[in-house]
């Protein structure tokens, strides 16, 4: 039985998308209900996702395309997250960036220089990169090999990104590919680690006690959502079936069938 009253108490939903909100290009028929009324009840909510090919403005198209009305401050991307991170801990270091022009762009808007001088760069950023040449690679083994001391990081871990007819490689393979190489492993910035929930609560101003992460993989969304300390909903709605779950050492705070459970509850 669903906590309807832990679900009215949420200030801040950070909300996975694919298979939470959407499944492939199909809108949930509550979604758009499910956003309209946490917002009527005074409540925030903001989309949260790992894949750093994609800009915010990508993603602002593609809701908009299914039929949902966002704007920047909607979404907290692994992009974003790693801007952060790297303003935090490298500030004014000169990247490298295997990565999309969407990623270079988001870190050369947050004050940073790109590069592919390979005797120039300070840090090393990998990305979900669908423009990945063999160029790339080489120069980042190049780095990681002759330069063991750079700071080495990575927007997500996820090592498949689902697509039509089933996945492609994401980021973590590659960084696998790069570990066979160099040995080395780099920092992850995206879920399951706590800093993309974090971050955000920090931009919407609102305490852990008082956000939930929902989403419907174990591995990346509820792990990043018990590692903040928020409230972790799993929603059966996506990739995550019951023997999975079953199957999991994480269990989440909470299972729903889907989201709009979280309608009926604030309704
Ligand atoms: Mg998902």
């Amino acid at each position: 039985m669903v906590n309807y009253d832990t679900l009215r108490g949420i200030k801040l939903f950070l909300f996975d998308m694919d298979g939470t909100l959407y499944l492939g290009d199909r809108l949930f028929d509550f979604t758009p209900e499910l956003l309209d009324v946490i917002r009527s009840k005074g409540a925030k909510y903001m989309f949260m996702t790992n894949n750093s090919s994609k800009s915010v403005t990508d993603y602002i198209k593609k809701l908009a395309r299914l039929g949902i009305e966002s704007e920047y401050g909607d979404f907290i991307t692994s992009s974003q997250a790693t801007a952060y991170y790297l303003k935090k801990h490298h500030s004014g270091a000169t990247l490298y960036v295997c990565g999309t022009e969407s990623l270079k762009e988001e870190l050369r808007q947050n004050g940073f220089e790109v590069s592919e001088d390979l005797e120039k760069i300070e840090c090393i950023v990998m990305g979900f990169d669908t423009e990945l040449t063999f160029k790339k690679l080489h120069d980042v083994s190049y780095l990681l090999l002759t330069r063991p001391d750079i700071p080495y990081i990575a927007t997500n871990p996820d090592y498949v990104c689902p697509t039509e007819f089933g996945s492609v490689p994401d980021c973590g393979s590659v960084c696998d590919m790069l570990y066979n190489v160099s040995r080395r492993r780099p920092i992850v910035i995206g879920k399951p680690e706590p800093l993309m929930p974090q971050l955000a609560m920090e931009m919407a101003g609102v305490a852990r006690e008082q956000t939930a992460v929902i989403g419907d993989r174990i591995y990346t969304d509820i792990k990043s959502g018990l590692a903040s300390e928020a409230l972790a909903i799993l929603v059966m709605s996506g990739e995550t079936t019951r023997e999975i779950l079953d199957a999991s050492p994480e269990k989440p705070d909470m299972v729903l069938d889907s989201a709009k459970e979280i309608l009926e509850a604030l309704k």
